[in-house]
Protein backbone atom coordinates (compact mmCIF):
# COMPACT_ATOMS: atom_id res chain seq x y z
CA UNK A 1 0.00 0.00 0.00
CA UNK A 2 1.34 2.86 -0.46
CA UNK A 3 1.52 6.17 1.93
CA UNK A 4 0.86 9.96 1.29
CA UNK A 5 4.20 11.37 2.62
CA UNK A 6 5.07 15.36 2.95
CA UNK A 7 8.42 16.28 2.42
CA UNK A 8 9.91 19.65 3.26
CA UNK A 9 11.96 21.62 1.42
CA UNK A 10 14.77 24.11 2.53
CA UNK A 11 17.71 26.13 1.01
CA UNK A 12 19.69 29.15 2.34
CA UNK A 13 22.96 29.33 -0.21
CA UNK A 14 23.64 30.17 -3.65
CA UNK A 15 20.23 30.78 -6.01
CA UNK A 16 17.45 29.49 -3.40
CA UNK A 17 14.93 28.77 -6.08
CA UNK A 18 16.92 26.80 -8.58
CA UNK A 19 17.51 24.13 -5.73
CA UNK A 20 14.23 23.72 -4.95
CA UNK A 21 13.30 23.29 -8.40
CA UNK A 22 16.34 21.26 -9.09
CA UNK A 23 15.31 18.92 -5.88
CA UNK A 24 11.85 18.81 -6.70
CA UNK A 25 13.09 17.25 -10.83
CA UNK A 26 15.32 14.83 -8.96
CA UNK A 27 12.46 13.59 -6.58
CA UNK A 28 10.09 13.06 -9.54
CA UNK A 29 12.90 10.89 -11.02
CA UNK A 30 12.43 8.21 -8.22
CA UNK A 31 11.11 5.27 -8.92
CA UNK A 32 7.63 4.46 -6.31
CA UNK A 33 7.42 8.00 -6.25
CA UNK A 34 4.95 10.34 -8.01
CA UNK A 35 4.44 14.35 -6.88
CA UNK A 36 0.83 14.81 -5.97
CA UNK A 37 1.51 18.72 -5.15
CA UNK A 38 3.51 21.29 -4.05
CA UNK A 39 3.31 24.34 -1.96
CA UNK A 40 3.75 28.26 -2.54
CA UNK A 41 7.57 29.06 -1.70
CA UNK A 42 8.37 30.90 1.82
CA UNK A 43 10.97 33.16 2.39
CA UNK A 44 11.74 32.39 6.10
CA UNK A 45 13.84 33.78 8.89
CA UNK A 46 16.69 31.35 9.97
CA UNK A 47 15.91 29.44 13.26
CA UNK A 48 19.14 28.69 15.89
CA UNK A 49 22.63 29.91 14.46
CA UNK A 50 22.75 33.19 12.49
CA UNK A 51 22.55 32.41 8.39
CA UNK A 52 21.45 33.83 5.55
CA UNK A 53 17.10 33.56 5.47
CA UNK A 54 15.95 30.43 4.00
CA UNK A 55 13.53 29.39 0.89
CA UNK A 56 11.14 27.20 2.21
CA UNK A 57 8.61 24.68 0.23
CA UNK A 58 6.42 21.45 1.22
CA UNK A 59 5.67 18.88 -1.24
CA UNK A 60 3.23 15.78 -0.99
CA UNK A 61 4.59 12.78 -2.23
CA UNK A 62 2.62 9.38 -3.04
CA UNK A 63 5.17 6.87 -2.46
CA UNK A 64 6.02 3.30 -2.29
CA UNK A 65 8.91 2.97 -0.50
CA UNK A 66 9.99 2.59 3.03
CA UNK A 67 10.73 5.77 5.45
CA UNK A 68 14.52 4.31 5.18
CA UNK A 69 14.73 4.23 1.53
CA UNK A 70 13.14 7.42 1.08
CA UNK A 71 15.79 8.97 3.98
CA UNK A 72 18.30 7.46 1.93
CA UNK A 73 17.50 8.71 -1.60
CA UNK A 74 16.31 12.26 -0.11
CA UNK A 75 20.11 12.43 1.11
CA UNK A 76 21.86 11.39 -2.07
CA UNK A 77 19.79 14.14 -3.67
CA UNK A 78 20.93 16.34 -1.06
CA UNK A 79 24.51 15.33 -1.74
CA UNK A 80 23.99 15.94 -5.72
CA UNK A 81 22.73 18.72 -5.42
CA UNK A 82 26.30 19.87 -3.31
CA UNK A 83 25.28 20.06 0.21
CA UNK A 84 28.88 19.62 1.32
CA UNK A 85 28.51 21.23 5.34
CA UNK A 86 26.55 18.71 7.05
CA UNK A 87 26.78 19.76 10.40
CA UNK A 88 23.00 20.49 11.81
CA UNK A 89 21.84 23.88 11.36
CA UNK A 90 24.40 25.25 9.45
CA UNK A 91 23.82 27.19 5.98
CA UNK A 92 23.00 24.56 3.30
CA UNK A 93 21.96 24.37 -0.56
CA UNK A 94 19.24 22.16 0.39
CA UNK A 95 17.80 20.54 2.89
CA UNK A 96 15.46 17.82 2.30
CA UNK A 97 13.15 16.67 5.59
CA UNK A 98 10.54 14.29 6.20
CA UNK A 99 7.68 15.80 7.85
CA UNK A 100 4.40 13.35 7.99
CA UNK A 101 3.98 9.89 6.65
CA UNK A 102 0.41 9.52 6.11
CA UNK A 103 -0.67 5.36 5.60
CA UNK A 104 -2.64 3.27 7.68
CA UNK A 105 -1.00 1.65 10.58
CA UNK A 106 2.18 3.40 9.86
CA UNK A 107 2.61 6.83 10.94
CA UNK A 108 5.32 6.74 12.96
CA UNK A 109 9.18 6.37 13.06
CA UNK A 110 11.27 6.42 16.21
CA UNK A 111 14.43 4.95 14.90
CA UNK A 112 18.22 6.50 15.31
CA UNK A 113 18.68 7.75 11.69
CA UNK A 114 14.93 9.18 10.89
CA UNK A 115 11.63 10.00 13.39
CA UNK A 116 9.21 10.59 12.07
CA UNK A 117 6.85 13.31 11.80
CA UNK A 118 9.83 15.24 12.23
CA UNK A 119 10.75 16.35 15.83
CA UNK A 120 11.00 19.78 15.06
CA UNK A 121 7.83 20.43 13.15
CA UNK A 122 4.79 21.68 15.71
CA UNK A 123 6.87 24.40 16.22
CA UNK A 124 8.05 25.33 12.75
CA UNK A 125 5.95 27.84 10.75
CA UNK A 126 8.48 27.70 7.98
CA UNK A 127 7.21 24.19 7.75
CA UNK A 128 3.90 24.13 8.37
CA UNK A 129 2.49 26.95 6.73
CA UNK A 130 3.46 25.36 3.28
CA UNK A 131 2.13 22.03 4.98
CA UNK A 132 -1.14 23.91 5.10
CA UNK A 133 -1.45 24.42 1.97
CA UNK A 134 -1.38 20.92 1.03
CA UNK A 135 -2.93 18.80 4.04
CA UNK A 136 -4.70 21.36 6.87
CA UNK A 137 -6.46 18.47 7.96
CA UNK A 138 -3.89 15.77 8.63
CA UNK A 139 -3.35 14.61 11.55
CA UNK A 140 0.25 14.61 13.82
CA UNK A 141 -0.22 10.85 15.22
CA UNK A 142 1.72 12.13 18.18
CA UNK A 143 0.07 14.88 19.42
CA UNK A 144 -3.16 13.97 17.95
CA UNK A 145 -4.26 17.22 15.94
CA UNK A 146 -4.35 18.80 12.73
CA UNK A 147 -1.43 20.99 11.17
CA UNK A 148 -4.22 23.45 11.06
CA UNK A 149 -4.62 23.41 14.95
CA UNK A 150 -0.46 23.16 15.51
CA UNK A 151 -0.48 26.52 13.01
CA UNK A 152 -3.47 27.89 15.18
CA UNK A 153 -0.99 27.52 18.57
CA UNK A 154 2.22 28.79 17.13
CA UNK A 155 3.82 32.06 17.70
CA UNK A 156 3.99 34.75 14.51
CA UNK A 157 7.73 33.59 12.66
CA UNK A 158 8.74 35.34 10.20
CA UNK A 159 7.67 33.06 7.10
CA UNK A 160 6.34 34.99 3.97
CA UNK A 161 5.06 33.87 0.89
CA UNK A 162 7.09 34.32 -1.83
CA UNK A 163 6.25 34.46 -5.80
CA UNK A 164 7.96 32.28 -7.63
CA UNK A 165 10.19 32.22 -11.08
CA UNK A 166 10.14 28.32 -11.86
CA UNK A 167 8.80 26.67 -9.24
CA UNK A 168 5.53 25.41 -10.20
CA UNK A 169 2.30 26.75 -9.44
CA UNK A 170 0.15 23.92 -8.71
CA UNK A 171 -2.30 25.44 -6.41
CA UNK A 172 -5.10 24.04 -8.16
CA UNK A 173 -5.33 20.57 -7.33
CA UNK A 174 -4.94 20.83 -3.47
CA UNK A 175 -5.62 20.35 -0.83
CA UNK A 176 -4.27 16.53 -1.33
CA UNK A 177 -5.23 15.56 2.62
CA UNK A 178 -8.72 13.45 2.13
CA UNK A 179 -10.73 13.52 5.69
P1 LIG B 1 16.53 19.53 11.66
O1 LIG B 1 16.37 18.01 11.59
O2 LIG B 1 16.35 20.09 13.04
O3 LIG B 1 15.69 20.24 10.64
P2 LIG B 1 18.78 19.57 9.91
O4 LIG B 1 17.75 19.34 8.86
O5 LIG B 1 19.74 20.69 9.75
O6 LIG B 1 18.05 19.79 11.33
P3 LIG B 1 20.47 17.48 9.08
O7 LIG B 1 21.90 17.78 9.29
O8 LIG B 1 19.88 17.72 7.71
O9 LIG B 1 19.60 18.26 10.16
O10 LIG B 1 20.13 15.98 9.42
C1 LIG B 1 20.61 15.37 10.57
C2 LIG B 1 20.03 13.96 10.63
O11 LIG B 1 18.65 14.00 10.93
C3 LIG B 1 20.07 13.17 9.36
O12 LIG B 1 21.31 12.53 9.18
C4 LIG B 1 18.92 12.16 9.50
O13 LIG B 1 19.40 10.86 9.81
C5 LIG B 1 18.18 12.69 10.71
N1 LIG B 1 16.72 12.70 10.62
C6 LIG B 1 15.92 12.28 11.62
N2 LIG B 1 14.64 12.41 11.30
C7 LIG B 1 14.59 12.92 10.04
C8 LIG B 1 13.54 13.25 9.15
N3 LIG B 1 12.26 13.13 9.54
N4 LIG B 1 13.85 13.73 7.92
C9 LIG B 1 15.16 13.88 7.55
N5 LIG B 1 16.22 13.59 8.34
C10 LIG B 1 15.94 13.11 9.59
CA1 LIG C 1 15.82 20.58 8.48
CA1 LIG D 1 17.60 17.65 7.30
Amino acid sequence: MSATVYVGLGSNEGDRESHLVAALAAISCIDAVSVLGCSSLYDTAPVGPAQPRFLNAVVALECDLTPQRLLCILQRIEQDLGRRRMQRWGPRTIDLDILLWDEEDHCVVADANLQVPHLELHKRRFALEPLAELAPDARHPVLGVTVQELLAKLAPQDVRKREALYWPDMGARFPVHEL
